[in-house]
């Protein structure tokens, strides 16, 4: 099988790793990359976002099939434009990528499919705002209704951050605060049949403690050895499938990845968002502990066959890992710092860079992320923070926290 991943961020180094790692993966094309897949890849440059760029590529290095990495290219149409050459593809078309480009569409699904989530309002003035606000009281969350990157959320009991949150976006969507630990579930679908990876905890917040505003994602760790036994079963039946139904239902199926991040509130599970694709930095965790080959799992879920594909095999364990991010990330991140220690196994790239000479530099707010497995999650944890303390890039910071409640047992679902 010959593969072209589109992308170029850590999510994409993981995804990399995992296709290059499958048997049955030939030969390996990614674009644009970076310096970390090009080590397991032949890189080639392309606008990710550009529909007929990227199908004119994937017939260009006879892709038998087509990872699409990031949500932009989705939301634009590259899966549409990739499956109109006849070319598999593992990406949902941008009508139903919708699901994570408008949280008022996701909200209008999740309702007709009855699948439990936050009460929300869509609001486009000053006085909308005003009344949602004073339902739902604080904290108050409101969202950008398109899509932000994962910082287009801000949760506050500030009122008046609200409403300038409000007015700075234009259409929002303001909803109840929900309670409880988060968790993201990974789901591979062919629109019909789904499969369920292990769910996995990231963090949003810029700071330990849950501090300051809200990222990409500073870290991950999988499983949860706090979450509930049935908790993806319960997902899976009320959630998961409602939605695919819906989406058939609707002449969108969903195929692809489906990413349900949830609160686990005191009344169970309730869907805080939808992704359209594998989220950043959970795919580096959940990918390091699946032993399944992967490009046989994605191409399954590309073609329909996803019914006839053998259960998933895990590897014992957990899996951490820490984003190392650069100075005045998220608000204003520097880029061009020199990195050493990096060249490394367990060192997953995001925004990197390599000059002529071999010198690698940041080149994003995330600039690349420790992953590491082990045989429980403080020694994984302990292995992931090893990796980043060899790391050298002035000015960066990274979260000190990242599974330390999991591994402490100090998180409870409240109620
Ligand atoms: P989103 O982009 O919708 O995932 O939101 C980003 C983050 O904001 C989430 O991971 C949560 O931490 C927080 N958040 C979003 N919606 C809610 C909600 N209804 N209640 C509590 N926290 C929320």
């Amino acid at each position: 099988m010959r593969v072209l991943l589109v992308g170029g961020g850590g999510r994409e180094h993981a995804l990399a790793l995992g296709l290059a790692g499958d048997p049955a993966v030939e030969a390996l094309v990614a674009a644009p990359g970076n310096p970390g897949i090009g080590e397991v890849a032949s890189l080639r440059e392309v606008t990710p976002t550009d529909p007929a760029a990227v199908a004119a590529l994937a017939v260009e290095v006879a892709a038998d099939l087509v990872v699409i990495g990031p949500e932009a290219p989705l939301v634009a149409g590259v899966a549409d434009a990739v499956r109109a050459k006849g070319i598999a593809v593992f990406g949902p078309s941008a009508q139903a990528a919708r699901l994570e480009g408008s949280k008022t569409f996701a909200k209008d699904v999740m309702t007709a499919a009855g699948v439990p989530t936050a009460r929300a309002y869509t609001c486009e003035d000053a006085a909308a705002v005003a009344r949602a606000l004073d339902e739902f009281g604080a904290p108050y969350v409101v969202k950008d209704d398109g899509l932000a990157a994962g910082k287009g959320v801000v949760v506050t009991d500030d009122r008046a951050a609200a409403e300038r949150h409000a007015a700075e976006c234009g259409r929002v969507v303001i909803e109840e605060y929900l309670s409880g630990p988060e968790v993201s579930l990974f789901v591979v679908t062919d629109g019909e049949a789904a499969v369920p990876l292990l769910p996995a905890q990231d963090f949003k917040r810029v700071g330990d403690g849950d501090t300051g505003p809200n990222t990409g994602g500073m870290g991950a760790y999988a499983p949860l050895p706090w979450a509930p036994p049935n908790l993806v079963d319960d997902v899976m039946r009320d959630v998961v499938h409602p939605t695919l139904a819906e989406l058939r239902d609707r002449g969108t199926p969903f195929a692809g990845l489906l990413y349900v991040g949830l609160a686990i509130t005191p009344s169970g599970p309730r869907v805080i968002e939808f992704n359209a694709r594998f989220g950043d930095p959970e795919t580096q965790v959940v990918l390091a502990l699946l032993e399944t080959p992967l490009g046989g799992l994605l191409h399954a879920a590309a073609t329909g066959t996803l019914g006839a594909h053998p259960p998933l095999r895990w590897r014992d364990g957990a899996a951490v890992t820490v984003v190392v991010a650069a100075e005045g990330y998220p608000a204003g991140p520097r880029t061009g710092d020199v990195i050493t220690g990096a060249d490394r196994a367990g060192i997953i790239h995001a925004g990197t860079r390599r000059d002529a000479d071999g010198t690698l530099r940041s080149a994003g707010g995330r600039v690349l992320c420790g992953t590491a497995t082990g045989p429980d999650l403080a020694a994984a944890r302990d292995a992931a923070y090893e990796l980043v303390r060899e790391v050298e890039l002035a000015g960066s910071h990274h979260r000190t926290d990242i599974a330390a409640g999991a591994v402490e047992g100090r998180i409870t679902i409240p109620g």
